[in-house]
């Protein structure tokens, strides 16, 4: 499909809003327009002072009809974001009678929706204008904004918890015992790289130890400790002792709220494995199923049953964990609304602290992308269905939604919810998400947030795969000279350098 955009040259949040209706359709943009261009579906815009304001028009043709809508705003000029909403605003409705989709969240595309509800709490406005405002302003369903709203108000909790001079720390193990057909991570297959883990490893703990180094000179407090990947565990019991080990010598602990281990996959997990993380400290593990559906678990390449989760969720609560999390995804392929609901049934049994549901999202560079990506061209099905189900199961059980993102590409824009019970709501979630404070990053693809408190942000990227992480580890290390460079450009701050 082709975008003609006439008299205003930014595709960013339009190009966002057809994506919502056609995630995996290749588009172009033109920003000269002469008169016709040709492509099964086109879009055209025109934005025009004329003598009453400005003169909206949307044109959507396709090969059998054509669609238009207009507008004059008084306004003579109008913000870029105002102009941005306009237009959506008036495509919306020619887009969804194209489809016959109904996008949920409307034209709202960020991809934290939440964060329009702290907003408008600061502005002053009440609940019940937020919900009308977002559903005025935006299309979004009162559904969406109710969750959106609930989630503000246990999100915002987690984030005013945090202590101003406080970091997080993230760890990547890219290693996993053979690739999700949905994955587009850079995560190693384990059989290939069994014979690298220890070169990665004495890397890692490496830089763990300047970035320790780096952190107590700044003088920052250590609140969460995140271990994800890939599957961590895919580490033998021994060379997980060994990392938890290195992390506990060159960080400050004693501030410590929450420290996470992704299990990730029930095949990973051993009950000496489990326990070399018990007994380092971890409070908190995620064994992630995606589905309880055996039927499901293998078209999307998983080499374990439903029974495996079980299993591994036993084992784990034996060792002693007390707070476990479980990741499910809806809209996976073969799955329908019932298999769902009965994976919803499994996880509520098993009772875990945290259930995060996640909307499949199909990233190019997946084999299911590659192979099987025309089986999504009419849509994904029940998906939206299943997060309705999922949201109205889970509050019915107790549990309260505490964050939530959108990714691009996602059919409808739909979104990611973490739901926990009381008091257990994964805190590095929250501080991730909401940049409430910097996150230091260790290992291969792994990014090092910066977050100063004036707003400020800044990223360094780690080389993405184990291989280039190894060959060019001193450029790396010689990045953390970054991190130092950064709170001294950002002073004021409690944390001040010459304190030191
Ligand atoms: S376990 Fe996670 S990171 Fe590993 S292949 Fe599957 S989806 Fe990707």
């Amino acid at each position: 499909m082709t975008l003609v955009f006439d008299g205003y040259p930014q595709k960013y949040e339009i190009e966002a809003l057809c994506r919502t209706f056609f995630p995996y359709r290749k588009m172009q943009f033109v920003y000269e327009y002469h008169g016709s261009v040709e492509d099964d579906m086109v879009l055209y815009l025109r934005l025009k002072p004329v003598a009453s304001g400005l003169r909206f028009l949307v044109v959507v043709v396709d090969p059998t009809t054509q669609r238009a809508a207009h507008i004059t705003r008084l306004e003579r000029e109008l913000p870029r974001k105002e102009i941005d909403r306009q237009f959506c605003l008036l495509l919306f409705p020619l887009l969804q009678e194209v489809t016959g989709i109904r996008p949920k969240w409307g034209i709202l595309t960020g991809i934290r929706p939440v964060k329009l509800i702290h907003q408008y709490r600061k502005e002053g406005k009440t609940d019940p204008e937020i919900i009308a405002l977002m559903q005025r302003d935006f299309l979004v369903l009162p559904e969406k904004a109710t969750l959106a709203m609930a989630t503000a108000d246990h999100e915002i909790k987690v984030i005013e918890s945090s202590h101003s001079d406080s970091f997080s720390l993230y760890v990547s193990i890219p290693f996993c015992p053979g690739r999700c057909s949905y994955c587009s991570f850079v995560s190693q297959s384990v059989e290939h790289m069994a014979k690298k883990i220890p070169d990665y490893l004495a890397l890692l703990c490496r830089e763990l130890d300047e970035i320790g180094r780096l952190a107590a000179g700044l003088r920052l407090r250590l609140e969460t400790v995140y271990i994800g990947g890939g599957t961590p565990t895919t580490l033998s019991a021994e060379q997980l002792g060994r990392l938890l080990g290195q992390i506990e010598r060159s960080f400050d602990l004693s501030h410590l709220r929450e420290y996470t281990v992704e299990a990730g996959r029930p095949d990973t997990i051993t009950a000496e494995k489990l326990r070399a993380i018990y007994d380092a400290g971890v409070g908190r593990i995620s064994i992630n199923p995606q589905t309880f559906a055996d039927s499901v678990l293998q078209v999307i390449g998983r080499r374990h049953s439903a029974q495996d989760v079980f299993d591994a969720f036993a084992l784990a609560r034996s060792v002693g964990f007390s707070c476990i999390n479980m990741d499910l995804i809806a809209g996976l392929p073969t799955d329908t609304l019932e298999s769902f609901s009965h994976t919803l049934d499994a996880a509520l049994e098993l009772s875990p602290e945290n259930i995060t549901v996640h909307t499949l999202t199909l990233k190019r560079s997946s084999t299911l992308y590659q192979n099987d990506r025309n089986q999504f061209a009419g849509g994904e099905g029940d998906t939206a269905d299943m997060l309705s189900l999922s949201q109205q199961r889970l509050i019915e059980s107790g549990y309260r939604p505490y964050y939530m993102y959108r990714q691009k590409n996602t059919l409808e824009s739909l979104e990611n919810v973490g739901y926990a019970k009381a008091g257990y709501e994964g805190l590095y979630n929250v501080f991730i998400m909401d940049e409430t404070h910097s996150i230091f990053a260790a290992g291969a693809a792994a990014t090092t947030k910066l977050v100063a408190p004036n707003g400020k942000i800044e990223r360094i990227f780690n080389f993405k795969y184990p291989d280039e992480y190894q060959r060019r580890f001193d450029e790396i290390l010689s990045r953390k000279g970054e991190i130092e460079a950064f709170y001294e450009a950002h002073l004021p701050y409690s944390v001040r350098l010459q304190d030191r």
